[in-house]
């Protein structure tokens, strides 16, 4: 995401439909690209709730090696976003870049929709590709709409979000259903989500230059766009010109770093060098006050990671544990196993105008934690939603199929605990990011979820599956892990203890960011 600003948006000729307030005081095209992330959101939520699921039950692929493949998607879809994100801002603008990602993914879930395990592959390149150019840049659009000082660009997010979530809420019904039923079939659902994209796309293209004229139409670069005031125009030039140094450094730093962790795996490696160079770049390139607030940023990121690692188990061993070990018959019906995945974007519609409203009032009061705080609480959340999976992974473990209401409680409380954590996170890299880094900062928080992401997969793949037999590792974490794995509830401890842990230890890192972040209000 970008805060460098459009052209349209500096230009003394501002088309006026950026400034109608039609939409709930909102300019329309808040709401065109609503229905455009939505439709992205379902396809990628209804693909995602399928993909294990079709691996494990239709492929019969065991679960680590599932649940790996899932890892690795999910990294790589938070991976190009990074880059997606840097093309829009020097070469193609966001206006282009968010057609060429429709169509991209759209092909990528047809593809899927095709038999065949090149078919297979190939869709889930595509789509990956595809998330790269359209999904960082549809929230850079959002802040292309409002003025530099325009109050309602906070709330604009917010709604936004909820466009996030009421696609995150339906791909699973539509897509998982079509998947799971007798009539239809896993390819259906895949084929559904593609569906999607294209009604997003066409909706994009018949709105955008009524509603969202000039917007993202030519590359904002942050060197040589007219920045209203002296300071930032200053700022965006940098100390100095050495980012292909700093950059390099940090990939070496990086390298290393992820050889060790990884035990020279070679995305470990990858990643590295991607986080490295980055932090390098922002790191090396600021001094005094702002260097402080990156370092601020790198802590915060640190713990971020804990957060989403363990949240991603909704995708993988939590899909598994509805399909697998929960009671899905309600009445005469059969509920999808699927449909759990709808749970959390739901409850977001529901909490999130209600965590705003708590933020807000506690803010009259001069009660509102810092953010840091907030993301502790996220974490404490998250532990949790963790107790409800031990307590119902003990039922598993006596041999009995668990009502659906430990995954609900466990869900409901990861709600809570993204709400203190995501969107509050979104608007911390936007204040603490020094300007000429917002984008590449904005960067550094998803490529959180990409190692995320792909330490969640690694972990999903040590859920207990009776009739599988693991590859035995006979020391270092994986010999640890698989020990404390063997049973349900010994497998979600180990998320119990990682988040209620890393809030502790987080907890106590709170002064020091603040000291960090001093020089502005996080
Ligand atoms: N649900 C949000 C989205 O899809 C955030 C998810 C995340 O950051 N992992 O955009």
């Amino acid at each position: 995401m970008s805060t460098t600003i459009d052209i349209a948006t500096t230009a003394t000729d501002r088309p006026p439909e950026l400034d109608d307030r039609a939409l709930f005081g909102h300019p329309r095209g808040l709401g065109l690209l609503f229905i455009t992330e939505m439709w992205e959101r379902f396809s990628y939520y209804g693909m995602r709730a399928i993909l294990v699921l079709y691996l494990v039950d239709r492929l019969k692929w065991d679960t680590a090696r599932a649940t790996n493949l899932y890892g690795t998607y999910t990294m790589l879809v938070y991976l190009t976003p990074v880059i997606g994100g840097y093309l829009a801002d020097r070469i193609i603008g966001t206006r282009r870049s968010l057609v060429i990602g429709s169509i991209v993914i759209s092909l990528g879930h047809f593809t899927l929709a095709m038999p065949g395990m090149t078919a297979f592959y190939a869709g889930l390149t595509l789509i990956i590709i595809g998330t790269g150019f359209f999904k960082s840049n549809a929230s850079t659009m959002v802040g292309q709409i409002y003025r530099d000082d325009d109050a309602r660009r906070d709330a604009g997010f917010t709604v936004f979000y909820m466009g996030i979530n009421l696609g995150g809420f339906l791909g699973p019904l539509v897509c998982g259903g079509l998947a799971q039923s007798q009539r239809f079939g896993w390819h259906w659902g895949f084929a559904a989500a593609g569906v999607g994209m294209l009604l997003g796309l066409v909706g994009y293209l018949w709105g955008r230059d009524k509603y969202l004229p000039g917007i993202g139409v030519r590359p904002t670069r942050p060197s040589s766009t007219v920045l209203p005031d002296d300071t930032r125009t200053r700022a965006a030039r940098g100390p100095d010109g050495n980012s292909l140094v700093h950059g390099g450094i940090g990939a070496v730093v990086g390298a290393v770093i992820g050889w060790l962790l990884g035990s020279g795996n070679i995305q470990a490696v990858l990643m590295g060098i991607v986080v490295g160079a980055a932090l390098g770049v922002a790191l090396l390139g600021t001094r005094g006050e702002e260097r402080k607030r990156v370092i601020a940023l790198c802590i915060v990121v640190f713990f971020v990671i804990f957060f989403w690692a363990a949240y991603e188990q909704a995708g993988s061993s939590m899909n598994l544990f509805a399909d697998k070990n929960t009671n899905l018959q309600a009445g005469s019906f059969s509920i999808p196993s699927s449909w759990f995945q709808s749970v959390n974007s739901f409850e977001i519609l529901i909490f999130a105008p209600m965590f705003a409203a708590l933020w807000t009032s506690l803010g009259r009061r001069h009660w509102e934690p810092s953010t840091a705080l907030k993301m502790v609480l996220g974490l404490a959340l998250l532990g949790g939603g963790f107790v409800f999976m031990v307590i119902g992974g003990a039922h598993v473990d006596r041999g009995v199929l668990v009502s659906p209401f430990w995954l609900v409680a466990a869900y409901t409380f990861h709600t809570w605990g993204e709400l203190c954590l995501s969107p509050v996170g979104l608007s911390y890299v936007t204040k603490i990011a020094p300007v000429k880094f917002a984008s590449l900062l904005m960067g550094v928080w998803f490529l959180a979820n990409a190692v995320a992401d792909k330490i969640a997969g690694a972990l999903a793949g040590f859920t207990p599956t009776p009739g599988e037999v693991h590859a035995g590792a006979t020391s270092g974490i994986a010999a640890f892990l698989q020990s404390v794995s063997g049973t349900y509830h010994g497998f979600y401890t180990i998320f119990l203890v990682a988040s209620f842990g890393a809030a502790a230890v987080m907890l106590l890192f709170v002064p020091l960011l603040k000291r960090l972040t001093a020089s502005v209000k996080a």
